[in-house]
């Protein structure tokens, strides 16, 4: 099982050496929930340095057990969880609202440290999904600049499983966009994060240079409760 999963991190981290469209440098995270800390340590060891966890109380329970990498966070953070995150994450996803940007930039501040954040855009306008809608994504991204202890380096959003591939490529592009025109004025400004198990190869193809892989990495996930 380890053996499968380090050989499924070197493969997929040789295929992206290539980089993505535009030739620029992928960052690979592997999406680690419902990982014991044994798998995520042989992803590590197989060479990929960032690791992102969805759940908080999963973030704290592996945090001492994984040894080494960027620690990611990429799922929905409760505000009154901000707390157990502040100084331990490399850089944090999921910034998908005001009422969040402004409990961390407060926690960080107290703290003395600044958090890089990416904002994620819920580019497909699903109620399942949090996010800016991509029409307050730039308003967003101005605020969030401005606003003490936090860093933004970038945009990150999922594609909606429904749809056609040029109706996918088409979001993507309009992500890129957003990117492009941030990046243009922010020397901060680095990583497009699109791209799970089941679209990173057309993500790449439009733009995208952060990839948050699970299943292509560890196999199918087994349910929570056996977990
Ligand atoms: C689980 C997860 C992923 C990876 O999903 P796979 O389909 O298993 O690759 C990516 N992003 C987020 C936010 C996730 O929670």
């Amino acid at each position: 099982m380890i053996e499968e999963i380090a050989q499924n991190a070197a493969a997929l981290k040789a295929r992206l050496n290539e980089g993505n469209c535009f030739g620029e440098a992928v960052t690979l995270v592997a999406a680690t929930k419902t990982r014991t800390p044994e798998e995520i340590n042989a992803v590590i060891a197989a060479g990929i340095c960032d690791v992102g966890e969805n759940k908080v109380q999963e973030f704290r329970e592996k945090y001492d057990l994984v040894r080494g990498g960027n620690r990611h966070f990429i799922g929905h953070l409760q505000t009154n969880k901000v707390k157990y995150l502040v100084g331990k994450t490399y850089l944090l996803q999921s910034l998908d609202r005001d009422e969040l940007a402004c409990e961390l930039s407060k926690r960080c501040q107290r703290a003395g440290v600044v958090q890089d954040v990416l904002l994620e855009v819920n580019i497909g306008c699903e109620e399942s999904k949090s996010g800016y809608a991509f029409e307050e994504a730039w308003a967003a991204y101005g605020r969030i600049r401005a606003t003490s202890g936090l860093n933004v380096r970038g945009f990150m959003a999922m594609l909606p499983l429904a749809g056609s591939e040029a109706e996918k490529a088409a979001l993507v592009q309009k992500m890129r966009a957003l990117f492009d025109r941030a990046k243009a004025e922010d020397e901060n400004i680095r990583w497009l994060s699109m791209g799970m198990s089941g679209d990173w190869e057309l993500c790449l193809a439009h733009g995208a240079n952060m990839l948050r892989l699970g299943t292509a990495i560890f196999g199918a996930r087994r349910l929570p409760a056996q977990n």
